[in-house]
C-alpha cells in the first residue's frame, strides 16, 4: 500500500468522526481523520452526555482524558413548565455527564494521539472525487489520498451525504437553537428542561462554576439580531431562569444553529458509511445526539471493520447493509420518542398536562428516558402507565 492509499478516510472531527478514527485506527486499519476547523472543536450543543454515551466513551478509552473541571455529572432530567414543580427523574442507568464540547474534543484528540496508524488533521477540509476500484479519491489541501471506506461524519449539513447521493428531503417544521455558557454555580443535579410554550431551554451543568444554556424554537427562519441579542431575547421567555442566571457572566459567545432536521435516504453507499448527524438528525429536544453517534460508530465498526481487516477490496453498499439495518432499528425507537416530545412542544396545554402526569408517574418517566437512549426496548412498553398518562392528557 502506498502512503497515499489508506483504508479509512473520516470526514469530520466531531464526536462521531473522532470515535470512528479511534475505532478503525486501533484495530490496525490505516485511518485518517480530517477536520476542516480547529481542534479541539466547539459546537452549539446542550452538552449532556447520557449514561449510554458515557459507556461508549469508556470503551473508546476517552473518559480517562476528561478533566473534572470541565465536566459535571447529572442525575437525570427535570422538566419545568412556566410554573409549578414539574417532573424530575433520575436515570435508571446511573448519572449522565455535562461535558464542554471543547473538553470532549480535547479528550478525543489526546486519545487519538497514542494510536499508531491513526492520523488526525485539523484545518483540513476534504473534497471527494471519483470512486474507482481501489477506493475513492480525496483531496486534502495539497495532498491526494485514495481510501477504501469514506466515513461521512461531517455533521448536519454533510457534504459527504450530498456527494454520495444520499440526501433526503426534510418534511418537519424548521427548528433552530442558540447556545451559550454562563459562569455560575450549577444549581441543580439535573439537566433542567424549561418549557415556555413556543420554545424550550436546556440548562446543563458542565463544569465547576459553569452551566450551558441551549434554547430551541420552531420558526420559518433563524431569527435575526446576532448571537448575543438573540440569546437575550430567547432567554426573556423563561422567567424562571432570571433568578439563577442573575449576574452570571457569559463564559462563551452565543451561537445559533439550524435548521436541525436533516434526512439521509440511506446511511450507506458503495464505499461510504454515514455516522452521527450526517446520517440524519431529527431534533435536539431529547438531547441524545452524541450518545447515538457513538452507538452508530460502534455499529459501523462491528459491521465492516473485521471484513476490512481480512479483505483488500472496497466495501460495497451490500457489504455495508448490516450497518444500515442496525442503525435503522436504533434510530427508529429514539425518533419515536423525539416525535412525541416534539408534538407536545407544539401543544403547550398538553405539554403542561404531560409534565404533571409524568410528575405523578416517575416510573413511566424513567422508562421513557431509558427507551430514548436505547437502554430498554420499546417492547417493554409499560401499557398501564401509558394509559394513565393518556387519561391525564385528555382530562387535564
Ligand atoms: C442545540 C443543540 C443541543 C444539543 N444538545 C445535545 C445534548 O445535550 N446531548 C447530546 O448528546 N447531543 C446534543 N445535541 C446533538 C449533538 O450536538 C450532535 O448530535 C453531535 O454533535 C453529532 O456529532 P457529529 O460528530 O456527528 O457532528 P458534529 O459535532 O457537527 O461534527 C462534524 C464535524 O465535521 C466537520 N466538517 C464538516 N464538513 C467538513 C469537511 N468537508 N471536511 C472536514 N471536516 C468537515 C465540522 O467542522 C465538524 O467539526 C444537540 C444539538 C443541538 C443543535
Amino acid at each position: 500500500m502506498s502512503p497515499d492509499e489508506i483504508d479509512v478516510l473520516v470526514v469530520g472531527g466531531g464526536p462521531a468522526g473522532m470515535a470512528a478514527g479511534i475505532s478503525f485506527g486501533r484495530a490496525g486499519l490505516r485511518t485518517l481523520v480530517c477536520e476542516r476547523g480547529l481542534l479541539p472543536a466547539d459546537k452549539p450543543c446542550g452538552e449532556g452526555v447520557m449514561p449510554t454515551g458515557l459507556q461508549y466513551l469508556e470503551r473508546l478509552g476517552v473518559s480517562a482524558y476528561l478533566d473534572q473541571d470541565h465536566t459535571r455529572h447529572f442525575a437525570g432530567i427535570h422538566y419545568l413548565p412556566t410554573s409549578g414543580a414539574g417532573a424530575a427523574s433520575r436515570f435508571a442507568e446511573g448519572p449522565g455527564r455535562g461535558i464542554r464540547r471543547t473538553e470532549l474534543s480535547r479528550a478525543f484528540c489526546e486519545r487519538a494521539r497514542i494510536i499508531d496508524g491513526l492520523e488526525v488533521l485539523p484545518r483540513t477540509p476534504v473534497t471527494l472525487g471519483a470512486r474507482g476500484p481501489n477506493g475513492t479519491e480525496a483531496w486534502l489541501d495539497r495532498r491526494k489520498v485514495t481510501a477504501r471506506l469514506i466515513v461521512g461524519a461531517d455533521g448536519l449539513r454533510s457534504e459527504v451525504r450530498r456527494w454520495a447521493g444520499l440526501q433526503g428531503v426534510s418534511t418537519q417544521r424548521r427548528r433552530f437553537a442558540v447556545q451559550q455558557h454562563f459562569r455560575c454555580q450549577p444549581w441543580s443535579e439535573y439537566v433542567e428542561v424549561h418549557w415556555a410554550g413556543d420554545a424550550e431551554a436546556y440548562v446543563t451543568p458542565c463544569g465547576r462554576g459553569e452551566v450551558g444554556v441551549a434554547v430551541l424554537w420552531t420558526a420559518e427562519e433563524k431569527k435575526s439580531g446576532g448571537g448575543q441579542r438573540l440569546m437575550e431575547s430567547m432567554l426573556s421567555r423563561f422567567p424562571r431562569l432570571r433568578a439563577p442566571l442573575q449576574g452570571a457572566e457569559p463564559s462563551s459567545g452565543a451561537r445559533a444553529i439550524g435548521p436541525m432536521h436533516q434526512v439521509a435516504r440511506s446511511p450507506v453507499a458503495d464505499g461510504v458509511g454515514l455516522v452521527g448527524d450526517a446520517s440524519g438528525y431529527l431534533d435536539a429536544i431529547t438531547g441524545e445526539g452524541i450518545s447515538l453517534a457513538l452507538a452508530q460508530v460502534q455499529a459501523l465498526y462491528d459491521s465492516i471493520g473485521p471484513w476490512m481487516l481480512s479483505n483488500d477490496a472496497v466495501p460495497s453498499a451490500r457489504e455495508l447493509q448490516g450497518y444500515s439495518r442496525r442503525i435503522l432499528g436504533m434510530v427508529r425507537q429514539h425518533q419515536l420518542i423525539t416525535r412525541l416530545v416534539l408534538f407536545l412542544s407544539r401543544k403547550p396545554t398538553l405539554a403542561e398536562r404531560a409534565i404533571k402526569g409524568l410528575g405523578r408517574q416517575p416510573e413511566l418517566f424513567r422508562w421513557l428516558l431509558s427507551a430514548n437512549m436505547g437502554a430498554v426496548s420499546a417492547a417493554s412498553f409499560p401499557k398501564l402507565e401509558m394509559m394513565r398518562l393518556a387519561t391525564a392528557l385528555v382530562r387535564g
